[in-house]
């Protein structure tokens, strides 16, 4: 199946042959033909699946076929990260500089959204609050909106934007078409689904909670102490090529980060305290290849789309359990594959359990004694986490003593 077969302008399925889009994804080959349709669309697909180019090509595809003023689509993200992420999607797959689009989120030039504005973009991809900052100064005009993207559906809710997504609803033409995209299928989704859509056609590629088949996942047992002793182990000692570090805090994040360039790496972090230019620069660098290592928060954890990512590092288990599908997503994309490693002290296993039951598999347990790792404990309801019903493997490495200097 080729991007042509799915109904695409030979102008759109070019430019994705030179992005070295050899065929469609699962989730693009079931969407594509879809929305083409005119019909609302409930995608329910992991980050790196290919869900963005799910939705922008058949909206460019609309936009080459017929020409029409005004804001001919909206996409609706909840993070800047993510909304930058598609600004950048959608310029790799507009065939050509005709189309324009704009970013409207918090952070960057007011000035410079307002003269794009002036004459509305057929494009607008913006968070939630800017996005009000816009309609109540009047600023854009949501009447000739043909399609509406709620992209990471699920995450707009976690984050508490959804009467601000309502306020924008209520600007939108109610003849329109509605695509929402969220890793997960909630009750709380199918609630918002009822509320904002017709009739939608739901495409799950990636049941609830799946992780990528491509990423490797571990769970190392550490002491809580030892867990900055086995990071600079993992880093110094194996080969990773590109590594995101994941920490649940802020102040985590710029200790390690500390930590880590004291220890020679290339590192940067990004977190909610980083001004938009410092997480933009960081994300830059990290994609680039200026440092190896990125230290991040969960804030992250969806907009990182950073190719070749060799390992992402749990050095704190997530809160939520679904964050934990979002972190190791950003590894393993696009079919390449990745190491997932979670570091579990005695106190992170009810969480690590709580993640196996959303993942419905066991998660492979390596225990370092030199880093004050004892066996994991079995599950306090004495079942097996996950439903699979068989005991986790367990391997026992013996690791060198940490304390070498950073090769890199
Ligand atoms: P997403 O799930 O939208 O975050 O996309 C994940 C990554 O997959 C992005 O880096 C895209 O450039 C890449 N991608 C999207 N579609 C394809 C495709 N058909 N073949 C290969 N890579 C793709």
């Amino acid at each position: 199946m080729s991007f042509l077969e799915l109904g695409l302008d030979q102008r759109l399925a070019s430019r994705c042959e030179s992005l070295g889009y050899d065929k469609p994804t699962p989730i693009q080959k079931q969407a594509i033909p879809v929305i083409g349709t005119g019909r609302d669309v409930i995608g329910c697909a992991a980050t790196g699946t290919g869900k963005t180019a799910a939705f922008l090509l058949p909206i460019l595809n609309r936009i080459i076929e017929k020409s029409m003023p005004g804001v001919r689509a909206l996409v609706i993200a909840p993070t800047r990260e993510l909304a930058l992420q598609i600004e950048a999607s959608l310029a790799e797959l507009s065939p050509s500089r005709a189309i324009r689009s704009v970013t409207l989120m918090g952070g960057t030039s007011m000035d410079r959204q307002l003269k794009a504005l002036r004459t509305p973009p057929p494009v607008v991809i913006a968070t939630p609050g800017r996005l009000i900052d816009h309609l109540e100064r009047g600023t854009i005009n949501l009447s000739r909106v043909e399609t509406l993207v709620l992209d990471e559906a699920d995450r707009m809710l976690d984050m508490g934007f959804w009467p601000d997504v309502r306020r924008v609803i209520e600007k939108v033409p109610a003849e329109r078409q509605t695509l929402l995209f969220s890793a997960t299928f909630s009750p709380a989704i199918e609630k918002v689904a009822r509320s904002t859509m017709r009739n939608p056609g739901l495409i799950e590629v990636s049941p609830r909670g799946r992780a990528a088949s491509t990423v490797d996942q571990k769970a190392y047992a550490v002491a809580s102490e030892s867990k900055t002793a086995l990071l600079l182990h993992l880093l110094e000692e194996e080969d990773q090529s590109r590594v995101l570090v994941f920490t649940r805090t802020r102040r985590n994040a710029e200790r390690l980060s500390h930590i880590l360039s004291a220890r020679g790496h290339k590192v940067n972090r990004i977190h909610a305290d980083r001004s938009q230019a410092q997480r933009q620069g960081a994300l830059l660098g990290f994609r680039e290849g200026q440092h190896r290592i990125l230290v991040a928060t969960d804030i992250a954890s969806r907009g990182i789309d950073v190719d070749s990512v060799s390992h992402v590092i749990n050095y704190d288990v997530p809160e939520a359990p679904e964050d934990y599908v979002h972190r190791i997503g950003r590894t393993g994309r696009a079919g390449k594959t990745g190491q997932a490693i979670t570091l579990v002290s005695p106190v992170d296993e009810l969480s690590l359990m709580a993640i196996e039951r959303l993942i419905g598999k066991k998660i492979e347990r390596v225990v370092l004694p030199d880093f004050g790792g004892l066996a994991f404990a079995g599950p306090a309801t004495g079942r097996p986490a996950g439903g699979a019903g068989r005991p986790a493997p367990v391997r026992t490495l013996r690791a060198s003593r940490p304390g070498r200097r950073a090769r890199r």
